[in-house]
């Protein structure tokens, strides 16, 4: 998939390193670069001309070269439960969305990727009209900035950041570790490695790139099916990982960094929410160490899935958790407003 579609890059997808030589080639002292940063990482002001104690000289040279506006937002919509999602114009008119979710003790913001999905898992609002682009770190960054604006707008902070929007990030994994990066270092808005997780689908050589990376972002493999067969029903990408691959590499990724990861288990009524996969889930984890993250599927109109009863799910988790799989069990969120990944996005698109 290509990257940004223009020339000009955002003055968000420069690194301090980049913003500093700017500072320089703007005849301006180095340090002038630090109040720039500051804005755009601590504040979440991306447009030069509200950076009030920069010198207009370095505003009006920063503005002419990195000349994209900041993002646009085009719908924004409150559930009852006070999850609120936001949809963004991008500099090429694409839409992407993001959410925050506010529980009882964490924040949380969910984060996109990409704009729409490759993947087309069958049950997935994101993967319907295929994959478009990816989304570049400053994009990204902008995204979560104006999101913890929100929540401080609440006074809430930010205590957890997922990467489970629109997109597969294992398909753009360098522009989303520079953007999780900078979203945990100490001269922004510091939030701890462990309280961000990244969710993939299993795509081989970008998991095995991640593990590598020795990052401590926490990772979440959505599996969905306890066999290769029941699998490929829901996930049809040939390239995604097998269960057996994703089985090891959980293995190889904690023995390379220490962490161990999720499976995420979408529950979608009469196609694996039985006991008989329970029972076959239940195995696989005996020779995996991970725990199980069950999400009951929140309905999307254009697709013919529906989300089990409370009775399947209870007897689902109980076949787990009676041989010691830790188990937890996604509470529903924002269901009256879309909130399911990709949903509001592709509403808009199509209007
Ligand atoms: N592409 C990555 C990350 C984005 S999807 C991945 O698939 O992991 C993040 C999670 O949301 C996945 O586990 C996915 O299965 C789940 N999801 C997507 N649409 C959903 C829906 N309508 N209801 C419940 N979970 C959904
Ligand atoms: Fe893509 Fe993830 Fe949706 Fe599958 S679930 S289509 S990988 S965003």
């Amino acid at each position: 998939m290509p990257n940004r579609p223009t020339k000009t890059q955002r003055l968000s997808d420069l690194s301090k390193l980049e913003i500093e030589e700017a500072t320089q080639a703007s005849g301006q002292p180095a340090y002038r670069s630090g109040q720039v940063w500051q804005w755009m990482s601590q504040k979440g002001i991306f447009d030069v001309s509200e950076m009030r104690n920069v010198p207009k000289a370095l505003r009006e040279f920063l503005g002419d070269r990195y000349a994209l506006p900041p993002l646009k937002i085009a719908h924004q919509s409150i559930a009852k439960d006070g999850t609120q999602k936001v949809l963004f114009k991008l500099g090429d008119g694409k839409l992407i969305e993001s959410v925050l979710i506010p529980a009882e003790k964490r924040t949380t913001i969910c984060l996109s990727s990409q704009v729409g999905c490759a993947v087309g898992c069958h049950f997935c609002a994101s993967g319907i009209d295929g994959g478009k682009r990816n989304l570049s770190s400053g994009e990204m960054f902008e995204v979560f900035m104006y999101m913890r604006n929100q929540a401080k707008a609440n006074d809430r902070s930010i205590t957890n950041l997922v990467i489970m929007g629109m997109g597969e990030p294992m398909f753009n994994l360098e522009q989303v570790i520079v953007a999780l990066d900078r979203i945990n270092s100490e001269d922004g808005p510091n939030l701890g490695a462990r309280r961000i997780t990244i969710s993939t689908v299993g795509i081989a050589h970008g998991v095995k790139r991640f593990t590598a990376s020795k990052r401590a972002y926490n990772l979440a493999f959505s599996l969905h099916a306890p066999n290769d067969q029941l699998r490929r029903k829901i996930v049809p990408l040939e390239s995604a990982m097998t269960v057996e691959e994703i089985r090891q590499a959980a293995l190889d990724h904690l023995k390379e960094t220490g962490r161990e990861v999720t499976f995420e288990y979408v529950m979608l009524k009469g196609v694996n929410d039985s006991p008989r996969e329970a029972r076959e889930l239940r195995k696989l984890m005996k020779h995996t160490q991970a725990s199980v993250n069950l999400i009951p599927y929140n309905p999307v109109p254009e697709l013919n899935y529906q989300r089990p009863t409370d009775e399947a799910i209870d007897t689902f988790t109980e076949i787990l958790e009676e041989s010691g799989v830790k188990v937890s069990v996604r509470r529903r969120k924002g269901a009256d407003i879309d909130a399911a990944c990709g949903q509001l996005a592709l509403k808009k698109n199509r209007e």
